[in-house]
C-alpha cells in the first residue's frame, strides 16, 4: 500500500490578488504562498506544481487520521499571518484537500481526481481543509483537531503554568527538590493533566517554545526558595538535541541568579538511543555548564549497560512502574534494587518516583534510594503551595 498522503493546497483569492496589485508583485506573493506550504514539508516530502496558485504535496509517512488532522491545523495556522503586497498586509485564503493512502485507491491520478472534487467542496463550505476519507471523517478526528486548536489557543493565551512536586531525602524525609510538571490551566474546565496536551504540542512543532517557558518558570520560582532546595525540568529527546537548549539554560540561570547545581535536567533513554553520539556531546555541554542530568523512567526503555558505561549522567529516576509493586511483587523489588545498585556503582544518585506509601517509602529507603517521589509526599501542586511544604 502508498503510505503518501496526498495534498492539494490552492489560494482562493489569487486572481483578485494579481489583478489588484498586478503581474510582479503576484509573483512575489506566490513565493511566499510556497515558501510557507513549504514549510509543511519534511525534505522526504514531494512538492509538485499543479498551477501557480495550486501545490501537490506528497506527504510520506503521514497516514493517521490524527496526523492528517494536525498537518491541516499547521496548514492553517501558516496561512494566518497576512501576507505583505506593495506595503499592504493582504489576508489570504487557503484551501487545502488531504487524501489519506487506501487500498482501493492505489493510482495518483484517481487520488487526485479525487482531491480536485474534495478541494471545491472544501471552497464551497469555506472550510479551510478537508480530509477525503470515510474513516477519518467520523468525529473521533473532529474532536482530535479541535483539541489541537485549543491547544494552539492556550498557548498563545499564556494557560500553562508550572506545577512542583516535591522529592524527599530518603532518610530524613526532608524536601531537598521539585520536580516542574508543566499544567494547562484551561479557564472552561480547570487544571489539565500532560496527557490532555502533550502529544498536541509535540505535534504542533510547539515543544521547544513549551520547553523554553518551563525551563525560565521553574528557574525563576526555584531562586526565591531557600538554597538547599534544586528544580527539575523535562526535556523531550528532540529538544536534547536542538542546539538552542545549551544557551536557554545558560540565559535562565544568568537571568535568575541561580546556581547552576540546582537545577536539574530529566532526559529520557529514548534521547539517547536515536542519536547516542549527538545525544553525549549535548549531555557533555548541559554538564560542562554545571547543572545535573538525570535519566528519567529508567528501566523501561532499551537499557543497554554499553552505552551507560559512558553516559554523563548524575542521577537516575527508577521507573513508578517498578515502584509501585515492589512490596507485592518480589521481582520488581530486585529491579528496584538491581537498579539502585547500579546507579551507585556508577557514582549515580538515585530517585524512586510514585511513592505511594509509607511502606513502600522504608523498603526503598532500606535499598538504598537517595531521594522519593510520590503522592504520599505530595502531589504535584501550584507553586504557592509547593512553598508552604518547604
Ligand atoms: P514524568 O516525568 O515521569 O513525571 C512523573 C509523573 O508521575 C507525573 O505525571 C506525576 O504527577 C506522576 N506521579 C508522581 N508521583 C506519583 C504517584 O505517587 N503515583 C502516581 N500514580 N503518579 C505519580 P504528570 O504530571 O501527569 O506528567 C506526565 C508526564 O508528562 C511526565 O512524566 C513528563 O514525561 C511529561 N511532562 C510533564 N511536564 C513536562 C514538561 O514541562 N516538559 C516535558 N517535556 N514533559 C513534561
Ligand atoms: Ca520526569
Ligand atoms: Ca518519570
Amino acid at each position: 500500500m502508498n503510505l503518501e498522503t496526498l495534498a492539494l493546497v490552492e489560494i482562493e483569492n489569487a486572481d483578485e490578488i494579481f489583478a489588484v496589485y498586478g503581474e510582479a508583485s503576484g509573483e512575489q506573493f506566490l513565493r511566499t504562498f510556497e515558501d510557507r506550504v513549504r514549510q509543511l514539508a519534511r525534505p522526504c516530502d514531494k512538492i509538485i506544481k499543479m498551477q501557480p496558485h495550486k501545490l501537490c504535496l506528497l506527504l510520506r509517512g503521514i497516514h493517521d487520521p490524527l496526523q492528517i488532522q494536525l498537518a491541516g491545523a499547521k496548514l492553517t495556522r501558516l496561512f494566518e499571518p497576512p501576507i505583505s503586497i506593495l506595503d499592504e498586509e493582504v489576508k489570504v485564503t487557503v484551501h487545502a484537500a488531504f487524501i489519506p493512502p487506501a487500498e482501493d485507491c492505489p493510482d495518483t491520478t484517481t487520488r487526485l481526481r479525487l482531491a480536485e472534487s474534495s478541494l471545491s467542496e472544501a471552497r464551497k463550505n469555506g472550510e479551510p481543509f478537508v480530509i477525503r476519507d470515510a474513516a477519518a471523517g467520523g468525529t473521533p478526528t473532529a474532536v482530535a483537531m479541535k483539541r489541537a486548536r485549543e491547544v494552539e489557543v492556550a498557548f498563545e493565551q499564556g494557560d500553562f503554568v508550572m506545577y512542583f512536586q516535591s522529592q524527599v531525602d530518603a532518610g530524613s524525609r526532608n524536601v531537598v527538590a521539585a520536580e516542574g510538571l508543566m499544567r494547562w490551566d484551561d479557564p472552561e474546565n480547570g487544571v489539565r493533566p500532560p496527557s490532555d496536551f502533550l502529544p498536541f504540542v509535540e505535534s504542533l512543532g510547539l515543544m521547544r517554545s513549551l520547553t523554553w517557558f518551563a525551563l525560565k518558570s521553574s528557574v525563576s520560582q526555584c531562586a526565591a526558595w531557600p538554597e538547599h532546595i534544586s528544580v527539575a525540568v523535562n526535556i523531550s529527546p528532540r529538544v536534547l538535541l536542538d542546539a538552542e537548549l545549551v544557551p536557554h539554560v545558560q540565559d535562565a540561570l544568568a537571568i535568575f541568579g541561580l546556581a547552576p547545581e540546582r537545577l536539574t535536567l530529566e532526559i529520557t533513554e529514548d534521547a539517547v538511543i536515536e542519536d547516542p553520539d549527538q545525544a553525549l556531546i549535548m549531555l557533555n555541554e548541559l554538564r560542562a555548564t554545571g547543572v545535573k542530568v538525570s535519566m528519567d523512567d529508567f528501566g523501561i526503555g532499551y537499557s543497554s549497560l554499553a552505552y551507560f558505561r559512558d553516559l554523563p549522567v548524575d542521577e537516575l529516576k527508577v521507573d513508578r512502574s517498578f515502584v509501585s509493586n515492589m512490596l507485592e511483587h518480589p521481582k520488581d523489588r530486585k529491579i528496584v534494587k538491581a537498579i539502585i545498585d547500579l546507579a551507585h556503582n556508577f557514582s549515580m544518585r538515585v530517585v524512586a518516583e510514585g511513592v505511594e506509601d509509607n511502606e513502600t517509602a522504608d523498603a526503598l529507603q532500606e535499598l538504598g534510594a537517595d531521594l522519593l517521589q510520590g503522592y504520599w509526599f505530595s502531589k504535584p501542586v501550584a507553586e504557592a503551595e509547593f512553598r508552604k511544604l518547604l
